[in-house]
Parts: structure tokens; sequence; C-alpha cells
């Protein structure tokens, strides 16, 4: 079968046509035919086994990619609620369900977990056997390009999810509009908040975010006071998601919050810098939240939900499709003039 494959921990992956299909489906596993594989900048990091992909500690080989969806073809023994034939989507946290994370709500914080395309082999082949858990179900006639999208699209839902603020009349800044940012601002906007900047130095992607309703920005210093200068009644914004993982974003986010406001953290910037603890914690009562991964399962209900009701047309992010073959050109493309790229294993 058509497979991308990550052969070790040095820059590159090999597209193999002859990659043996998986047979055996063990019990707690289904094999799913995978239509459609979304590639993702932590695919990138794989790809160049930077350090980022390392501190995931990767057991190589693999078959890479996380995000994705099929339908299944043979389900193992002990499984109830799946069939041959259901279309599925994967999360690519795998929890153990045993943990005391796992037994305490939190599967998405999993102490044993594993990752797909990391220690498990991943999505972008015609053909994978996964456990289980990875699975959530989906209605007959979801489209599967769409589910494709559901795991990077869960990240922003959980980045709403863990602010734990209604968005409803509030001002939401947003840093990287990358996928992950925009879809923060579709939610942000389905939700009711009154106002959606987005900040982003690609002027493709500052467009995007235009074409959701927000209003795009260029990185500079002085977002904070214009930031400040449009929401004058109460000095700053409510709420902002750092979505870019670029350090130079919690400075611009925490002086554009008002006093009280909320700051999630969703990219993986390693450092705040210097951070004045008197200034943001006391004086200005700033709330700090982060999340990882997706709530099993109530993420992707939530996003469901939205989907089945026509409020959310995820269809609307995907702006590259290519077959397995170009999967190097797809890796290009994330840092081009793109949102989402997807890979269809089942296109020679
Ligand atoms: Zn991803
Ligand atoms: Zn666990």
């Amino acid at each position: 079968m058509r497979a991308i494959i990550k052969p070790g921990p040095q820059p590159g992956a090999e597209y193999q046509i002859n990659a043996p299909e998986p047979i055996e489906v063990p019990a707690g596993h289904i094999k799913v035919q995978i239509a459609a594989a979304s590639v993702c900048g932590s695919d990138r990091s794989m790809y160049q086994y930077n350090d980022a992909a390392a501190a995931f500690r990767p057991e190589l080989p693999k078959i890479m990619g996380h995000e994705g969806s099929g339908t299944i073809v043979e389900i193992g023994g002990g499984i109830t609620g799946f069939t041959p034939g259901d279309r599925v989507a994967f999360d690519s946290h795998v929890a153990c369900y045993a943990c005391f994370q796992c037994q305490n709500d939190n599967p998405h914080l999993c102490e044993n977990m594993q990752l797909l395309g990391y220690h498990t082999d991943g999505l972008f082949a015609e053909y994978v056997v996964v456990p289980v858990q990875a699975a959530f179900k989906l209605p007959h006639d979801f489209n599967l390009e769409e589910a494709a999208l559901l795991e990077p699209a869960g990240v922003a839902m959980h980045a709403i999810q863990a602010s734990e603020q209604p968005l409803l009349s509030k001002r939401v800044l947003i840093t990287g509009g990358g996928p992950v940012g925009l879809f923060i601002a579709e939610l942000a906007r389905i939700a009711g908040a009154a106002k959606v900047v987005v900040v982003e130095p690609n002027p493709y992607r500052r467009e995007f975010a235009e074409s959701l309703g927000a209003i795009g920005m260029e990185p500079n210093e002085s977002i904070p006071e214009q930031l400040r200068e449009m929401s004058q009644d109460r000095h700053g914004f409510d709420v902002g998601f750092e979505a870019s993982g670029h350090p130079s974003s919690f400075p611009t986010i925490l002086n554009s919050l008002r006093t009280g406001g909320t700051f999630v953290s969703v990219g993986f910037g390693r450092s705040l810098g210097e951070f004045d603890a008197a200034e943001y914690l006391n004086r200005r009562n700033i709330t700090f939240k982060g999340c990882f991964g997706r709530r099993l399962w109530s993420t992707w209900d939530l996003l469901s939900v939205l989907i089945a009701e026509d409020k959310l047309k995820l269809s609307t992010f995907i702006t590259h499709r290519l077959p397995l073959s170009e999967f190097e050109r797809a890796i290009e493309l994330l840092s081009e003039d793109s949102c989402k790229v997807i890979l269809l294993p089942q296109e020679s």
C-alpha cells in the first residue's frame, strides 16, 4: 500500500508504494481505510526532526500522520459500538483509560499517552490498524474530508472550553493565524464575540481571517495600544488566545488584555520571557489557562453539533488536496499561502 514512512531520527521521510498493508487486527483495535489525512505543523517538525518532534520521543520507524478519517473495514475482538462500514475520525492522543488522569476525567492528559504517528503507526497510508480508543464515530453521511479537520479544529474548541469564558459580547484577540488560530476566530464568531482580532505576519492568512469576519493585524509593538483604543470602555480585550508559539506574542497579549482578562496558551511557546508576576498576576489579575489536545470526547461532541446544525463549515478551511506522493509539496505548502492541506491516500 501507499504510505509515508519516517524511518528514523533524522530529517526527511519516505513515500513508499509497497509498504506492507496491516493484516492482523488485534483485540481492541480497528482497521480503517483512510479517506483523508490532514497535514499539520507537527508533521513538518517530524519531517525535519527538530527538537519539538524529538521531545515527543517517537519510536521510529513509523507511518506518519495524526489527523485523519476513514471507514472501518475490520474490527478486532472485544469491541462494542463500532462495526465495519462505520465512518470514524481519530484523536491523535491514545489514552490508556487506567491512570490517575484518565480515571479523573482527564484522558487528554493521560500519563501513558501514545501519539498516532509517533508511538503507533499514523494515518498517511491507505490502511491503518489503531487502538479503538483513538476513534470517534461519525454519522453515516459525514463528509470525510471535513472529518480529517476535526482533530485540529478540536484544539481550537478545547482552547475555548479551557478559557472558561462565555465569548458572547467579548472582545477576543488571537495571536497566530495558522489553522488553529483561524479555527478559534471562526468559533469565537459563532459564539457571539463582539470583536475578533487576529495578529499574523502572513498577508494571505490575515486576509483569510478577514474572510471569517475577524480583523487581521500585522504584528508590531503598537498593537496593545491600538487594542486598548478599540476597547476604551474597559481598557483592553477580554480574552487572548496565543496560537503562534512565538515568544513575542506573550507580551502582545498580556499588554492588550484588560484587568481581569484571560490568557489562553494554545501554541507551544516555550518562554514567557521576563515575567512580572506582581504586574500580571497581582495588580492586573490576569487568569492564565492552557490546553493540550482535545477533551475526550466533549470537545468532539461540541464540534459535531455545530457541524450537524450547519453552523460550522470545515471545508472552508481546506485550501489544498494532494495525493500521498506529493507529501513533500504538502509540507512546503505549510510555510506558504495555505490553510489546511489534506492528503488523499486512496489517490495515486
Ligand atoms: Zn496536528
Ligand atoms: Zn491514562
